[in-house]
């Protein structure tokens, strides 16, 4: 039996393991994190993470050939395929600080591997991780270790939160990068061979290991490069009177550029885009290339000015001070579908409020207080300026009340800013809202979620990111 063990049981190593689990019965998946209440929960009713579908794929499989443990050192000597899915965060201090990726917790698990394997190993980065890192790994595994055969695959993952289980189930594609030698190529076979299990191979593409790194930074700045073209094009809608609705219609159905990834927002977010652009100008930098380091600068500095536009327009609209007043933020992940906030514009724009001194109620179906708190409460992290991260006043925290029910959070309110596309939002009565919140009654709506033309109906002063404005 095929033995795989995942070191990293975050957001990727437990849903991608999970359904390598559920589709490879014939394979032993061990995911192992050195996190014990990660693992525990794991192992427990309370998975982790929330994702849709997920739990349904553990219970299948937990037990049977899925396991989860602490015990990292025994589970990857004992794997002939070791997935290395740890965190690979910007770094925050030292050379290339604020723009190069953290490979501390990536050098610490091939320092592992090498030190505990006593025979030939797979070594898969599942990471996200800059171009030529295979090649620093390959040199941290061969000089640790003797007589061990080690081959290094670049397998990144392209599932998206939210939507991870579909993902993996039914992937655009997977993507093996390997060495081009013999023992290169015997090792993308062994890993083509595990996805083969449900995946057809048309959609299994195989590279060499410099291109399948570089690919997944690729992809991911292409997909923020496609939000921040969208959101600046809002600006614009609103400057002139067009609307981004009808202007991403017509843009994507140009077969070209097509329809996905077109809705105008308050911004992107999540752990990667921002992350992997960061490192991508980072490369490019390194390798003489300021002109492209820039171009892909840009994204990023249109995703920060777009969340910033729309704190001024909250201000701007309620009459240049929001200072006292109580503002309902409802959504605070990313996106829906999770309760991931890791770089969430909720952050951004609840600092951007509070710099003004509003009341904030927060309500998001999935994010828990001590998340909300936690996160409100570091600096934003400057990456022209790095300095390190410093906690906020505690009277600022106190200014952030956190509840479990949009009406609850919208109580008394002078003001309501959707900064998360949850379906429950869509189907809110605002009626009611309106009629228990402080007049004149504000809606900005960070995702076009809501039917601006029936708020105002009801007498809501409404906000929709590039649209055309209240008189
Ligand atoms: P995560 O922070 O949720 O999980 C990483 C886990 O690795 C943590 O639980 C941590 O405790 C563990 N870990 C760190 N060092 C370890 C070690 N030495 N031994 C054992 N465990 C260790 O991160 P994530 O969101 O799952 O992302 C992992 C990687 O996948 C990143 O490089 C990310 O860029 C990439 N990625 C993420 C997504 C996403 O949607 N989150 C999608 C594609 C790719």
């Amino acid at each position: 039996m095929v033995k795989i063990c995942c070191i990293g049981a975050g957001y990727v190593g437990g849903p991608t393991m999970a359904v390598i689990a559920l589709k490879c019965p014939d394979i032993e998946v061990a995911v192992v994190d050195i996190s014990v209440p990660r693992i525990n929960a794991w192992n427990s009713d309370q998975l982790p993470i929330y994702e849709p579908g997920l739990e349904d794929v553990v219970k299948q499989c937990r037990g049977r050939n899925l396991f989860f443990s602490t015990d990292v050192e025994k589970h990857v000597c004992e794997a002939d395929i070791v997935f290395v899915s740890v965190n690979t965060p910007t770094k925050t201090r030292g050379l290339g600080a604020g723009k190069a990726a953290d490979l501390t917790y990536w050098e610490s698990a091939a320092r592992m591997i090498a030190d505990v394997s006593k025979s030939d190993k797979i070594v898969v980065e599942k990471s996200t991780v800059p171009v030529k890192t295979a090649e620093a790994i390959e040199k941290i595994l061969t000089h640790n270790s003797k007589g061990i055969n080690f081959q290094i695959l670049s397998n990144p993952e392209f599932l998206a939160e939210g939507t991870a289980i579909e993902d993996l189930f039914k992937p655009d594609r997977v993507l093996i990068g390997g060495r081009e030698t013999e023992g290169g190529q015997k090792a993308i076979k062994a890993l083509k061979d595990v996805y083969a299990h449900w995946v057809p191979e048309e959609n299994i593409i195989t590279t060499n290991l410099w291109s399948a790194e570089l690919s997944k930074l690729a992809a991911n700045a292409f997909l923020a490069q496609r939000i921040s073209s969208v959101n600046a094009m809002s600006a614009l809608c609103e400057a002139t009177g067009a609307n981004v609705t009808q202007v991403s219609y017509a843009v994507g159905k140009d077969t070209r550029i097509g329809a996905k990834f077109l809705n105008a927002s308050v911004g992107f977010g999540g752990s990667c885009f921002q992350k992997d652009i960061l490192n991508l100008v980072y490369i490019c930098e390194c390798n003489g290339l300021p002109e492209v380091a820039e171009y892909w600068k840009q994204v990023i500095k249109i995703n920060d000015y777009q969340k910033t536009r729309f704190v001024n327009r909250v201000v701007a609209s309620m009459f240049n001070t929001v200072s006292n007043k109580k503002i309902a933020i409802l959504g605070f992940a990313f996106k829906k579908d999770t309760g991931d906030t890791r770089e969430t514009p909720a952050i951004d724009v609840c600092k951007g409020l509070l710099g003004d001194k509003a009341r904030l109620s927060i309500y998001d179906p999935q994010v828990t207080e001590d998340q909300i708190q936690r996160d409100l409460s570091m600096k934003k992290f400057d990456w022209d300026h790095p300095l390190h991260l410093q906690p906020m006043s505690p009277t600022t925290v106190k200014q952030v009340g956190v509840v479990w029910d949009a009406y609850e959070a919208t109580k008394d309110a002078h003001g309501v800013c959707i900064l998360t596309e949850w379906d429950e939002f869509k189907t809110l009565d605002f009626q009611r809202i309106y009629d228990n919140m402080q007049k004149p009654a504000f809606v900005f709506d960070g995702r076009n979620v809501v039917d601006g033309e029936k708020l105002r109906q009801i007498g809501f002063i409404v906000y929709s990111i590039g649209k055309p404005l209240d008189a």
